[in-house]
């Protein structure tokens, strides 16, 4: 019986492959490592602090099977590539992702025009200001 030895190619020869490009260098990474949040994110998300300080905890759309107090998120008046400004951040009604996002018909599937409009009314019917 032939044992053959993990060390050695089966045909028994134990030069390596010379096609073997032997052990592999890494790339070299850049030195400050990867961009985790970017400006307009680190934006958002000091809006959106400003934004939950309002205390609205039920969505402000409420279109035909609303998930109401689950899954809030906060809808802009305008679609999101036309967020500019941290102002602009801070335009947005209380929605659930259904409303906002899942809903047949719901905000985001609607006209710019349509969703600024809801959005808006939404704001201003607000108790809280
Ligand atoms: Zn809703």
């Amino acid at each position: 019986m032939v044992v053959f030895s993990i060390f050695e190619h089966v045909d028994g020869c134990p030069v390596p492959n010379p096609s073997d490009p032997g052990p592999r260098t890494p790339p070299r990474r850049a030195r400050k490592g990867l961009n985790r949040v970017g400006k307009r994110t680190m934006v958002r998300m000091a809006a959106n602090r400003k934004l939950n300080k309002l205390g609205i905890d039920h969505c402000e759309i409420k279109l035909k099977g609303c998930w109401k107090r689950s899954g809030l998120t906060w809808a802009h008046s305008v679609k999101s590539r036309f967020l500019v400004t941290p102002e602009d951040f801070l335009v947005a009604a209380r929605a659930c992702k259904w409303c906002h996002t899942m809903a047949p018909n719901c905000i985001e599937d609607r006209s710019h025009a349509e969703m600024k409009r809801i959005v808006l009314e939404a704001i201003q019917n607000r108790k809280t200001q």
